[in-house]
């Protein structure tokens, strides 16, 4: 199914995200993820891209197993920085072939002192020029991301969203966003996101936290504020396994059941390929879940 048309069929769209296997190891492992994920019945599940095109096989391969093997919608996300467009067209052929309708369309983080292969040529700036490209010769369904506390490289908020309307022009059809631990930001971005009239439908990233090496290298990544609310959970149960997953968990549960009752498009969880956390967390949310859709 085309992921757009869901959007349109449900109130409050809720997914997945995993992410391929260590280079390392055998592909086979992800089927305990999916195993576990699948009964808890998703929208669909997304498979993260390697940095710079690390992953392609695996990222395929993984989508189309979950289309095919557990007919359950897939994403597959697709970055671009580092690629000519015959290797976009390789990858984009190869998920129709195997039936994959929807990508996120993605730049990538660019290392800082990236210069790549010589001779190599590279296509595609920016997400927005690969969403056109796949636009104009394909036909897939088309997410983007963006970030309500606005995309590290970017000056600032206001022109960040400006970027995002270019992409959502060029024919990205929903948004997932860059986790995030404050509603409030959330709400500030989309007050910016309406006043430009962008009107793609927008799934909050949220992820459960488990411990706080985990938080502070996610923030270090990313431009996520940690509240002072979260800082006190974290000082307070961090050395205790059980108790910060559960307090993750907890905290994760009332961000969420806060979005829905705000009319939120969908939520988008961050699973780590952590099945037993997205477990607990759609526990918790079932029956709010139920009465949104
Ligand atoms: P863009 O939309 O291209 O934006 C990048 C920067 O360029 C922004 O600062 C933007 O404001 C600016 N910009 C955009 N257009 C213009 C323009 N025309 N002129 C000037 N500036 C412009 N990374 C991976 O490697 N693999 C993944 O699987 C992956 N999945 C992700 C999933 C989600 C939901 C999110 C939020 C991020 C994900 N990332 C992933 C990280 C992402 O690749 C990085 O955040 C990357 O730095 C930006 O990617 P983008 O697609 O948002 O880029």
């Amino acid at each position: 199914m085309y992921l757009n048309e869901l959007f349109s069929q449900k109130k409050a769209v809720v997914s997945f995200e995993i992410f391929p296997p260590k280079l390392t190891s055998s592909i086979d492992v992800i089927y305990d993820t999916i195993d576990a994920l699948a009964p808890l019945r998703p929208d669909y599940i997304s498979v993260t891209y390697g940095a710079g095109g690390s992953t392609t096989k695996t990222t395929v391969e993984i989508a189309s197993i979950i289309t095919n093997k557990y007919n359950i919608n897939s994403l597959a996300h697709l970055t671009c920085f580092n690629s000519t467009q015959r290797e976009i067209d390789e990858v984009l052929t190869d998920l129709a072939n195997k039936n994959v309708r929807n990508i996120l369309a993605l730049r990538g983080d660019v290392p800082r002192d990236f210069e790549g292969d010589a001779g190599k040529k590279r296509e595609y700036k920016y997400a927005s020029n690969l969403t056109q490209y796949i636009n104009d010769n394909y036909n897939f369904c088309l997410g983007g991301a963006c970030y309500p506390e606005g995309h590290p490289e970017c000056p600032n908020l206001d022109k960040d969203v400006e970027n995002l309307k270019r992409k959502v022009k060029a024919g990205v059809s929903f948004l997932i966003t860059q986790l995030f631990f404050d509603n409030e930001a959330f709400y500030r971005f989309k007050e910016k996101v309406d006043k430009l009239d962008i009107k793609a439908p927008i799934q909050a990233g949220i992820m459960p936290i488990t411990n706080r090496k985990q938080i502070e290298r996610i923030v270090e990544l990313t431009n996520a504020k940690i509240p002072p609310k979260l800082i006190r959970i974290l000082d307070k149960f961090e050395h205790n396994k059980e108790a910060i997953k559960d307090a993750g968990i907890a905290y994760a549960t009332e961000q969420i059941i806060e979005l829905l009752a705000n009319d939120i498009d969908g939520i988008h969880i961050y699973t780590m390929n952590r099945p037993q956390v997205a477990k607990d967390l759609v526990r918790n949310l079932e029956s709010l879940l139920y009465a949104v859709n």
